[in-house]
């Protein structure tokens, strides 16, 4: 377990909010755009989960972004990617893919399954001003490409991105520092993870319930984490067997822009996008690297 001596506090629960997006994927909306600032450099986060083929069937048709990076976690279930630099990668149950739009990517991400559970997330981080206009990356990570450390107390943990428990994620970026976990927690455990100060921090639960500092957070929901002076990190103790992720990152305190599939720091930058985009010039560029 990482050592940590004094735990940061929940500020806030939040309940996610039942969207639509896409062609018509029903989605829990967690992290929404009034969160932007507070939990930057986080921009949104959605949990999707159904059993339903009707809830993501549609999947996400081509569609544009850029000035920032989107990853997308799944845990169970089969989505393939393509986009405008013609690459393609099936993502199945435990994958990652990360994705830095940068100054633009076309891409579609479709269901490759027609009935069955369906149950993932996906995270959108922010890209520091002076790399938006960057050139465009991905990377596929099957499960057995993401590093798995278990802990003394039982605990499981998928380290996406950052470090925990002296492993390394698979991912690691500069600027914004983002620590991205995936635990299981087997009932009655505890779980301590090291957080840098000044960081903004969240978790999500997404099975069984945890208490942080006597805070008990049910599933479906997430804790913001107070920036306590002085805190190191976070513990939580699972209530019954439980699995939440858990985020951190260094805030980039650089205004946000958002229109759509867009975020920038200016309205001009914005108005710039999507006449790139219009006059498809957006993703015509795009490389791999
Ligand atoms: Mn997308």
């Amino acid at each position: 377990m990482d050592n940590i001596a004094h735990t940061r506090t929940v500020e806030r629960i939040i309940r996610g909010q039942a969207v639509m997006d896409g062609a018509g994927v029903k989605i829990n909306r967690v992290l929404t755009q009034p969160l932007q600032r507070r939990l930057d450099p986080f921009l949104m986060l959605d949990n999707f989960g159904s059993e339903q083929a009707n809830d993501y069937i549609a999947g996400f048709p081509d569609h544009p972004h850029r000035g920032f990076e989107t990853v997308t976690y799944m845990l169970t279930g089969r989505m393939r990617h393509r986009d405008s630099a013609g690459n393609e990668g099936l993502l199945a149950s435990g994958g990652v893919q990360w994705m830095t739009a940068g100054r633009g990517v076309i891409h579609s991400e479709m269901p490759e399954q027609a009935e069955g559970l369906m149950e993932g997330f996906q995270l959108w981080l922010n890209l520091p001003a002076k790399d938006k206009m960057r050139a465009p990356w991905y990377k596929d990570f099957d499960a057995a490409d993401i590093p798995q450390v278990s802990t003394a107390s039982g605990a499981s943990v998928r380290v996406i991105a950052g470090e925990s428990q002296g492993v390394a994620g698979a991912v690691q970026r500069e600027v914004t520092e983002p620590l991205y976990i995936d635990v299981e927690l087997p009932a009655g455990a505890a779980f301590s993870q090291a957080i840098g100060q000044g960081h903004n921090a969240f978790l999500y639960v997404y099975r069984g319930e945890v208490v942080v500092d006597g805070k008990a957070v049910p599933a479906q929901s997430m804790a913001i984490l107070a920036n306590n002076e002085g805190a190191d990190g976070v513990s939580v103790q699972a209530g019954p067997d439980s699995r939440f992720i858990l985020l951190a990152g260094k805030p980039l305190n650089e205004p946000i822009v958002q229109y759509g599939p867009f975020v920038m720091n200016s309205q001009a930058e914005i108005f710039q996008a999507v006449e790139d985009f219009r006059a498809g010039r957006l993703g015509e560029e795009a490389h791999a690297v």
